[in-house]
């Protein structure tokens, strides 16, 4: 027995992850006994971190979207702010240098200002212009948070207005690495959100990268009282099929809530709860999952190697694919390099001129989870190292050349991140990177007292997680507070 046996809470959250703890901040700012439960050793979820060797390599977080300089108004980062009571030198958040598409010999670059990404497309698609125009007024548009919008098809509505396929394709690859559950396609209210949070707003990463957030929020969670158990998940959730009645710990303990939040997925929720059979949802399990490599480099990108963007998303075949991975036992079918997303993470522009200490690339790819899975440990570290070789030498194709003995001498350390750590950073089913192709929008679940938050809730990446916490607390909880 543990001392939380028996306790009674406001309201338990499982998951520390973004849209957890900003849940947690908001509520124990209102005054309730909060508890978030998190299996993971460490908060911050998805955008998460590592250390190998006293080195901390982030998981997530390439670059925090929804940038708006100080000024602006009204914007996500903006609601957000105001309602966790940050300040934004908190999270000395510094914008983007510049950011790429590379696809079909194009390459269109886009920076946190869309009149470059504008410009980009009237150079390379001229008679596109005034249909891409016409999307982007649509999209603007469009009431993409309203928790009544329907699921819609990103391609179609792409489609209705812009008939090249290579620009719609285009247009969908950065959005889709960045948030879509579906293959092939994006849920329309997602594509909103992202095509606003991309192009309209921007890019900006806090010098010290995920750990800047986390600590912060961590800072003011811990601030307003609100209370959390680490390496303690929710292993059940008894219920009378109407009510959750008590939530059986993974450690034995059972405690009761008058509210649940779950940021731990929908059908993973689902799945804890005791009437459910361990089967439920399964045709919502989503099927999109990542690899990773990260390479670290004694030189700095942009001055020694002349690599100037922050963010490229490329993809090397006629059209783009977005779809499962699916592995025959080859390590050759680990992952489909055919497309994936660059980062460099120095490329920001740091206040005071400063500079990482050390050099960065990271590139992402879709893999598959049963194939990485199914690997013996001697098998799992080759492919790893194959891939990392494989995909580094990719990347490297779309970035302004380095002789290979050059790059070699350059690399001090790497590593590389498979399905099987998304799943442990998130404990999504299937390591689904962005979790259920059919989300909750209005987080409501068959249990009166038992709410989604975050991916599942269908708003995406770290801004969105946290704005879903926010927005789900206010919601269902705190009585509709804004
Ligand atoms: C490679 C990669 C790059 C990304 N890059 C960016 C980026 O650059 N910019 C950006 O904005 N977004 C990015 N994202 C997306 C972003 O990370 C996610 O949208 C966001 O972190 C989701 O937060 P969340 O709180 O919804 O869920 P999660 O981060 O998944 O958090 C859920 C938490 O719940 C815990 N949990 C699960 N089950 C239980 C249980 N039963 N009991 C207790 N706890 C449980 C998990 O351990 C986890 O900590 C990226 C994602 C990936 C994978």
């Amino acid at each position: 027995m543990s001392d939380l046996q028996g306790k009674h809470f406001d309201t338990v959250i499982l998951g520390a992850g973004m849209s957890g703890l900003a849940a947690g901040i908001r509520l124990a700012y209102f005054g309730q006994k909060v508890l978030i439960l998190e299996r993971h050793n460490a908060a911050g979820g998805l955008n998460g971190f590592y250390s190998i060797a006293g080195r901390k390599y982030d998981v997530g977080l390439h670059a925090m979207t929804n940038y708006v300089p100080p000024e602006a108004k009204g914007t996500p980062l903006v609601k957000l702010l105001r309602q966790l009571r940050i300040r934004r030198e908190e999270l000395d958040l510094a914008p983007q240098l510049g950011s790429a598409i590379h696809f079909a010999g194009k390459r269109i670059r886009f920076a946190n200002d869309f009149s470059l990404l504008e410009s980009e497309i009237a150079r390379e698609f001229p008679r596109q212009i005034d249909a891409f125009r016409r999307l982007d007024q649509f999209i603007r548009d469009f009431q993409e948070t309203a928790l009544s919008a329907e699921p819609g098809s990103a391609r179609t509505a792409v489609a209705a207005h812009i008939d090249d396929p290579v620009l719609a394709d285009l247009l969908l690859i950065p959005v889709s690495y960045y948030g879509s559950a579906r293959e092939n396609d994006m849920d329309l209210p997602q594509f909103a959100i992202m095509w606003k949070s991309l192009f309209h707003e921007g890019f900006a990463r806090p010098y010290e990268g995920v750990r800047q957030i986390v600590r912060v929020l961590l800072d003011k969670y811990r601030a307003a009282g609100g209370q959390r158990k680490m390496k303690c998940g929710a292993r059940r959730l008894l219920n009378d099929g109407r009510r959750v009645t008590g939530i059986e710990l993974d450690n034995g303990d059972t405690i009761t809530a008058d509210q649940i939040l779950s940021s731990a997925g929908l059908v993973e929720t689902l799945r804890l709860c005791a009437d459910q059979p361990d089967t439920v949802a399964s045709d919502n399990i989503g099927q999109l999952s990542f690899a990773e490599t990260i390479t670290v480099l004694n030189q700095d990108p942009r001055r020694d190697f002349h690599w100037q963007d922050t963010i490229i998303f490329f993809c090397d075949s006629d059209r783009f694919h977005y779809e499962t991975v699916r592995a025959d036992g080859s390590v050759a079918s680990l992952i489909d390099p055919r497309s994936g997303v660059i980062c460099i993470p120095n490329n920001y522009a740091y206040s005071d001129q400063r500079t990482l200490p050390e050099g960065w690339l990271r590139v992402t790819a879709r893999a598959s989870y049963s194939g990485w899975e199914k690997l013996s440990s001697a098998d799992y570290a080759a492919a790893k190292e194959i891939w990392h070789t494989h995909l580094n030498q990719i990347a490297r194709r779309h970035l302004p050349a380095v002789a290979d003995d050059a790059f070699a001498r350059a690399v001090v350390a790497q590593d590389m991140f498979t399905p099987g750590t998304v799943e442990r950073f998130t404990g999504h089913l299937g390591g689904a990177i962005y979790g259920a192709p059919r989300k909750s929008r209005d987080g409501r679940t068959p249990l009166g007292n038992l709410f989604i938050c975050g991916t599942d809730q269908g708003f995406l990446g770290i801004t969105g997680a946290m704005l879903s916490g926010i927005s789900m607390a206010n919601l269902h909880i705190l009585g509709g507070k804004s």
